[in-house]
């Protein structure tokens, strides 16, 4: 078997048991970084960290004293700072930043062990769900349709194209309304956004902070359970992290969903909706019928107003958060002559920040403006709410909510898309995020053109373990196969 196609717990194993030297393994992911550079996955690539992390983890695990996640070759989503290490958002703005610390989350998998790869690509701080606007250039997904390019999602997307090829384990992802559950769809891979406040936020360059959730993007169920054993848990630079005792996710894998409830949302069912998505989706709600649980239809009727409620929020928020890139602290800073600070700003900005950014800065302005406050942020903010309350009475009846994870598969940036078109992708994840909930993506078949699809199951606040429980039965039952030599046609 290649080494680039172990999963995190085979790989842990045959560390552990010294079958293979965390130094081969991070060798053989550093050669498909090369073979694979035209994904264009990476905006900085660390191979000599992660040579150097991979020496300390073979003198560890000689000393038996291997941690968690000892050796373990992974990649960091390109928004999570990485102390001395350059962290872009994708954007022209932060070009030459580098922090002066660790995101908690890079911190901890560190600490636990692992070999830091690089930093991925996405869309540009994180606002998209294509990573065409990423200021590197546009990562590819290493699924084709035809022989034709196809956007790996976003905005982890490079983070997903990286995993999906064979160029990372496993990567950091962080989602604020689908960017690691929608990527993980369009590549074929597992990936969990869990509860907001499960995990912190701490050194993760901010989009719309009551949304952010940092998670993981993996090949398997187990693996993001093992990862998210390490992410987790409360933090006093994020007073947003709950005092939750964080239980070992991996514990509930296999168990039975006997007398479980799954709710199906009638509104999720729609005419956007690939019937391919909505076939698999039917197949595997009775496949876990037939294993115990028991399916019943529930009602989300907000549904319609999450992605307007999303679309005003989140920019509202983007745009009081990236008011601090005005080109005095750090940062980019126009090289252009200017008379005034004010027009030093403007410049700045305008050099600086992508046109997708500065759509969003400019609705997110407006909407904070006097004038509309009151009327569209406000009232965003009580039918957030009363999202929220929805998805709590249907948590009432059921143990988790089963969705696709996407309306179809991947698309190409020459489909004739509108903006409104790629917005209302992120239907089936937004309504999680909005109510901070937990959701994972499983690959679950494939479209007529081999292209990967997937399902999510969403839970109760701080259930990531129910999660977990149904999601392995998907995947035993799925038998989706991403070995990353495999997709590559090796
Ligand atoms: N696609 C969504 C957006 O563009 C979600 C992005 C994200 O989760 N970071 O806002």
């Amino acid at each position: 078997m290649k080494l680039t196609d172990l999963t995190i717990a085979q790989a842990k194993n045959l560390l552990s048991k010294r079958e293979i030297s965390a130094v081969e393994l991070t060798r053989a992911y550093i050669d498909n970084m090369e073979k694979y550079k035209g994904l264009n996955a990476f905006i900085t690539e660390t191979p000599e960290i992660a040579l150097s992390q991979a020496r300390v983890a073979d003198e560890n695990i000689a000393h038996d004293k291997a941690r968690f996640l000892e050796g373990i070759p992974m990649a960091i989503k390109d928004l999570f700072c990485t102390k001395g290490v350059r962290t872009t958002a994708s954007s022209k703005m932060l070009e030459n930043f580098i922090p002066e610390y660790e995101s908690t989350v890079s911190e901890k998998l560190l600490n636990a062990g692992i070999t830091m790869l690089g930093k991925t690509s996405l869309d540009e701080f994180a606002m998209g769900s294509t990573n065409l606007t990423s200021y590197f250039g546009e990562v590819k997904n290493p699924y084709k349709r035809n022989g034709e390019d196809l956007v790996p999602g976003g905005s982890s997307g490079g983070s997903a194209s990286a995993v999906a090829s064979g160029q990372a384990m496993a990567a950091t992802g962080s989602d604020t309304g689908g960017s690691i559950r929608q990527p993980s769809s369009f590549c074929g891979l597992v990936g969990i956004k869990p509860t907001y406040g499960r995990a912190s936020r701490y050194g993760i360059v901010a989009f719309a902070s009551s949304l952010d959730v940092p998670g993981v993007i993996a090949r398997t169920v187990e693996d993001n359970a093992l990862l998210l054993n390490v992410i987790s848990g409360q933090d006093d630079k994020d007073p947003t992290t709950a005092p939750r005792a964080v239980p070992d996710f991996t514990k509930v894998l296999g168990e039975s969903i006997k007398g479980l409830k799954i709710g199906i949302p009638t509104e999720y069912k729609s005419d956007k909706l690939n019937p391919e998505v909505q076939k698999l989706w039917d197949e595997r709600a009775k496949e876990l019928e037939s294993l115990g649980a028991e399916v019943v239809e529930v009602s989300l009727p907000l549904t319609k107003f999450s992605l307007p409620v999303y679309y005003i929020i989140a920019p509202a928020e983007a745009s009081s958060n990236l008011a601090r890139y005005d080109g005095v602290k750090y940062g980019y800073r126009t090289k252009s002559p200017f008379h005034s600070l004010d027009e030093m700003y403007e410049l700045t900005r305008t050099e600086g920040f992508g046109a997708e950014v500065k759509k969003r800065l400019l609705i997110g302005s407006t909407i904070l403006t006097e004038e509309f406050y009151e009327r569209s942020y406000l009232k965003a903010l009580k039918t957030r709410r009363l999202i929220c309350n929805d998805f709590d009475e249907v948590f009432k009846k059921v143990d988790v909510i089963l969705t696709p994870s996407t309306t179809g598969a991947a698309f190409s940036k020459n489909d004739s898309l509108s903006p409104l078109d790629v917005y209302l992708n992120d239907i089936y994840t937004v309504g999680a995020s909005l109510a901070g909930l937990p959701a994972i993506s499983i690959p679950v078949g494939y479209d007529k053109n081999g292209l990967p699809l997937g399902l999510q199951v969403i839970g109760k606040r701080f259930d990531e373990e129910t999660i977990f429980k149904f999601a392995h039965h998907i995947e035993a039952i799925s038998k989706f196969d991403n070995t990353p030599s495999k997709v590559m046609g090796e």
